[in-house]
């Protein structure tokens, strides 16, 4: 028997629906029967849009039968994070606030995507406006872990990456700002990537830290990561931050060799915080690379230990005047019977705005108010800076930084939902790539004793993805690590 359609990868798919083995609509059937069998177990979907997937595939198919070009991932069936704006179904960013928002204009890369000839099954969940590291501050469901249903997904697009890895679509779009792709990528054991900054646009994607934002894909292997961002990269006006660079043809970074190339651990991510599963699996992947004809060096990030402290500080700064139209006035659903503009104001945020997003905005106020503002986000922005310059002196001696995506698998649900700084250092190790605009990637490099996956992280030279993809294919191809179907989906799937 063949290979069921939602087994294959999104390159393999568009290979068959071009050869017309397999039609847009059959693909779109296919996953979208799978998500009707496990998504109820894995809750990865805020929203299916099964007419207009199929309507979309349908209009494929006729492109194909008249012998047009449907674009590079013609039938893909693709899920985008609640943060993507789309003028289908809402985008909610999975808040009661915004809860049945439609929005009068399509993002950029969701704009990109349908050309290139994707169908797009739906909307997926997430932390409320991106802030969390689990999904748990969802305000619509808590995604379940494809390889653990009791575990978190990691977060804040633990849609995006559960559904990719649970087969539910075959590529998905987060956004990640301080760790939200590569975390999620990591616990979910699929591949997640974070462009350079300003190599996306962020035209239509909802903003949480304007400075640190950046969309980027999630799929099951390397070669449909740099498919992807082949779409959704580019200049794009709309966006005054976006990069004005061309665009390579990333999947010529795919050859699997690194002979040569010059690979830097960082001394200050291999300490105890690290769990000893996950330092084993990092230190047999970069074995793999010294197997492939890798340099190993080590490096110096001196300034890591500040990293997580300058990121709260940036980032609830950057969300708290953000998120200030989030009013109901300008957006969002209005309390009811309030009789002032202030009780109006303050009924619709306290109702509307989950406690992490309460938290950080209260806390982006205080570090932005007179007399605080030096001593904080002053300070903050200069120590951002030396993260920066670590990683340009860093990358004088390597070409690429290799670490672990996060320092421990995915934890079970509930486990850190009361003590938010334990959260917060789910991402320890990705949020300097962000305070330093790198791009990086995080893919599997095995399972752990208990069967949960471990993330490999690969971080470049801004605007080197090329680097990063060629490193990260390399490995792909030659660690022999396939998790293969999720464990706690298995028997749907086969
Ligand atoms: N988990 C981090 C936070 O809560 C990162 C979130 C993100 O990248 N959107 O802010």
């Amino acid at each position: 028997m063949s290979e069921p359609i939602h087994l294959k990868s999104a390159h393999s798919l568009r290979d068959a629906i071009r050869a017309k083995e397999i039609s847009a609509r059959e693909a779109a059937e296919a996953y979208l029967d799978h998500i009707d069998a496990v998504d109820g177990d894995v809750r990865a979907y805020t929203d299916v849009w099964r007419e207009p997937a199929l309507a979309r595939a349908d209009a494929i198919d006729s492109q194909l039968a008249k012998g047009e070009d449907a674009g590079p991932l013609a039938g893909v069936p693709i899920g985008l994070k609640d943060l993507i704006c789309t003028t289908e179904g809402t985008t909610a960013c999975c808040s009661e606030l915004l809860k049945g928002f439609r929005s009068p204009y399509d993002a950029t890369v969701a704009e990109k995507l349908y050309a290139a000839g994707t169908v797009v099954l739906g909307k997926l969940n997430m932390d409320e406006f991106a802030m969390g590291s689990s999904t748990e501050n969802s305000s619509v469901v808590t995604t379940r872990n494809p390889w653990n249903l009791d575990c978190v997904p990691g977060g804040s697009s633990g849609g995006s990456a559960a559904a990719v890895s649970a087969h539910e679509c075959a590529i998905s779009l987060g956004s990640d700002t301080g760790g939200s792709i590569r975390q999620p990528a990591a616990c979910c054991g699929c591949v997640g990537m974070k462009p350079t900054y300003g190599r996306v646009s962020r035209y239509g994607l909802v903003a949480f830290a304007s400075s640190l934002d950046q969309i980027g894909p999630f799929s099951r292997d390397v070669e449909d990561c740099a498919l992807t961002l082949n779409t959704i990269c580019g200049h794009d006006r709309r966006d005054s931050t976006s990069a004005n660079l061309e665009v390579p043809d990333f999947t010529t970074s795919l050859t699997g060799d690194v002979k040569g190339v010059r690979v830097g651990l960082p001394k200050e991510y291999f300490t105890d915080a690290l769990g000893v599963e996950i330092r084993a699996k990092i230190d047999s992947a970069v074995k793999v690379l010294e197997s492939c004809g890798a340099e190993v060096v080590e490096v110096s990030l001196p300034h890591t230990e500040y990293a997580v402290a300058t990121y709260y500080i940036i980032c609830t700064a950057e969300a708290s005047a953000n998120l200030a139209r989030f009013d109901g006035v300008r957006y969002g659903n209005r309390a009811p019977d309030t009789q002032s503009p202030e009780e109006m104001y303050k009924k619709t945020k306290s109702a509307g705005f989950g406690a992490e997003v309460q938290r950080r905005i209260l806390l982006g106020t205080y570090v932005l108010s007179s007399g605080y503002y030096d001593a904080y986000y002053l300070k903050a922005q200069k120590v951002r800076t030396l993260i920066k310059q670590d990683f340009d002196a860093a990358f004088e001696k390597c070409d690429v930084i290799v670490t672990p995506t996060t320092p421990t698998p995915a934890f079970r649900i509930g486990e850190k939902s009361d003590d938010p700084l334990s959260m917060y250092l789910s991402d320890i190790y990705t949020i300097s790539a962000n305070l330093g605009g790198n791009p990086a990637i995080s893919l599997p490099c095995g399972l752990t004793e208990s069967g949960l996956p471990a993330g490999l992280q690969i971080i470049g030279r801004p605007f080197e993805e090329g680097a990063v993809l060629q490193s990260a294919y390399a490995f792909e191809q030659n660690s022999g690590i396939d998790l293969g179907v999720p464990t706690a989906i298995a028997e749907s799937v086969s």
